[in-house]
């Protein structure tokens, strides 16, 4: 819900100054409606239903996955489509995968989020919402900002939803933000109070290559995104995960794993290889060479491990949230 509106409906019905914490309190638990509330006078209730939309989203279409993920294209206000993905392991770890704009101004060859027409910044209310509309389903405990967009553009937004990810359930240390290495939005992480984890998108460990697939690489080379990490570790104690996609012939060579080992600091990085999931313009790394690639940052003491996918049949799978058919 448009938390602004809400407090300014709330203020404007004279309402006391608990009440907008009251029925937060109801909907990040996963109140259905505002009919729920029972400790919210009827009237208001009724009053609220009329004036505050109870999610700034609407559902368009859910996609249900063999493996349990489902995937959920949602709507703005404006008709802004926005994709969201609950992933659901064995261990019985809820996972939500956010999204952060709709759509992604940048342009990373492989992912398909960026061949999508960029539409712009949500708000810390449609970030939100996203995350109550699983939250409606089920109880869920981790969240990864690793949907459509990139997070470090619409940071202050980001930010504060997760203030408010702790009241759904989902801890800061549970929270993970990722990036295709903003700089100045890894400095301003590193000074929040938040534990929230970083993710680097690294995906080459060379300037030419990682230009090639990331052009957001030319802005900030490569030497200079690891020099931000290395501040962020410094400042937060907390390991950097880096991603790194699985290209067939295009950085999954055994020179490129050692040249990765290199670069990366095993106090400060660990590594999380992710099979590609198809997107039309590459193939993906056999699972081979993904674990052979592994095998060689484990021998030079860097931690790897390899992403499980989730979803890849409903093209709910990392790199694969475009909304076809939508705006
Ligand atoms: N813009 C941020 C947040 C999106 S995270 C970032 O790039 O980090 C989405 C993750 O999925 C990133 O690590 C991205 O590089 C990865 N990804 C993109 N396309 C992919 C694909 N086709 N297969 C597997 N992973 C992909």
């Amino acid at each position: 819900m448009d938390l602004e509106r809400l407090q300014r409906t709330l203020d404007d019905a004279g309402q006391p100054a608990f009440r907008a914490g009251q029925v937060w309190s109801w909907a990040a638990r996963g109140a259905a409606g505002y009919e729920a509330m029972t400790d919210v006078p009827a009237a208001l209730r009724a009053q609220l239903a009329e004036s505050v939309p109870f999610s700034t989203l609407t559902v368009v279409e859910e996609a249900h996955a063999r493996d349990g993920t489902v995937k959920t294209l949602f709507h703005t206000a404006d008709g802004r489509a926005v994709e969201a993905v609950l992933m659901r392991y064995r261990d019985g770890r809820r996972s939500l995968c956010l999204s952060s704009q709709s759509g992604c101004p940048l342009t990373c060859t492989f992912c398909a989020t960026g061949a999508m027409k960029f539409g712009r910044n949500l708000t810390a209310s449609e970030i939100l919402d996203q995350a109550l509309h699983f939250r409606r389903i089920e109880d869920v405990d981790h969240v990864v900002f690793m949907g459509m967009g990139e997070p470090m553009m619409n940071l202050d937004h980001v930010l504060a939803a997760c203030e408010r990810l702790p009241d759904l359930g989902v801890t800061h240390r549970r929270t993970a933000i990722s990036t295709v290495g903003w700089i100045p939005g890894i400095d301003r992480l590193a000074k929040t109070e938040m534990p929230i984890r970083l993710a680097l998108s690294l995906h080459a460990a060379d300037d030419a290559l990682r230009s090639q697939i990331m052009p957001v690489n030319d802005r900030y080379p490569l030497a200079d995104v690891l020099e931000a990490c290395r501040r962020f570790h410094a400042a937060k104690r907390r390991l950097v995960f880096v991603e790194y996609v699985m290209l067939a012939g295009v950085n999954d060579r055994y020179e490129q794993a050692v040249a990765l080992a290199k670069v990366l600091d095993p106090k400060v990085f660990k590594v999380n290889l992710i099979p590609y999931n198809p997107t039309g313009s590459y193939d993906g790394s056999s699972p081979d060479a993904i674990n052979a690639f592994r095998a060689v940052l484990e021998e030079h003491g860097l931690r790897a491990t390899v992403r499980l996918t989730r979803g890849r049949d409903i093209a709910a799978a990392c790199g694969q949230l475009a909304a076809a058919g939508s705006s």
